[in-house]
């Protein structure tokens, strides 16, 4: 089971609370050597393809190894809602993570409306052919309409789109929406979810820690 924490744009909690948790934290870019010399296995939420240049705003593979980061998240849907990500930048920065040696989280997932007009197959089929297989890559399926929401894809609902996920790319999968201690084990229990991605229930020490301990207690 591999649980993650995005902190987002919160300043999250203090790293040295979460020490000895088996969990991947991604706190905002401030926060990471914070994390990293707690000895906390630490991601960033994003990375660019090129490895320095004029891009404002932007962080490096290079800039984010020099510091102990171990991966990044990529593709989440904030990205692509609010900030103009796509399918093929997505791809860029997942190709050039990897192959520099970084761990990768790519995030999939449909809208509310994809789901209704019965899409969710297409949206998810076109997001991961845009992925190429590595061993070190995961997906992380995210339904748009359960992110910060507080509606949670049933157990059922996301084991149908794991399922669909893992016939068309070999690599753990992680479900991410709105899950929280309550609705936890019932995810985690389903056979093709790997684990979790965890947002506003990663900004509280308890309820990450009672996440971590729900997913200890499932067998592999
Ligand atoms: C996320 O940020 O990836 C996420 C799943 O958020 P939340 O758990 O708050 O829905």
């Amino acid at each position: 089971m591999i649980i993650v924490g995005n902190w987002k744009m919160f300043r999250g909690p203090e790293p040295s609370a979460l020490v000895g948790l088996d969990a991947v934290v991604c706190p905002p870019f401030t926060r990471l050597r914070d994390c990293v010399e707690a000895g906390l296995t630490t991601f960033a939420q994003n990375v660019h393809w090129e490895p320095e240049g004029p891009y404002t705003g932007e962080i490096s593979v290079p800039l984010l190894v020099e510091l102990g980061v171990v991966g990044s998240l990529v593709g989440h849907s904030e990205r692509r809602q609010y900030f103009g990500e796509t399918d093929e930048t997505v791809a860029k920065r997942t190709r050039a993570a990897l192959e520099a040696g970084l761990r990768v989280i790519a995030c999939v997932g449909e809208t509310q409306d994809e789901r209704e007009r019965g899409e969710t197959e297409n949206v998810l089929r076109r997001q991961l052919s845009a992925l190429e297989p590595h061993p070190d890559l995961v997906v992380a399926y995210e339904p748009v309409w359960a992110i910060g929401t507080g509606l949670t894809a049933t157990p059922e609902t996301a084991q149908e789109a794991h399922a669909f996920i893992k016939s068309l790319v070999d690599a753990p999968v992680l479900y991410g929406g709105s899950l929280k201690p309550e609705n936890a084990a019932g995810l985690l229990a389903q056979p093709d979810v790997d684990g979790a991605l965890v947002g506003g229930a990663s900004l509280e020490v308890d309820s990450f820690k009672a996440i971590c301990e729900t997913a200890a207690r499932i067998p592999s």
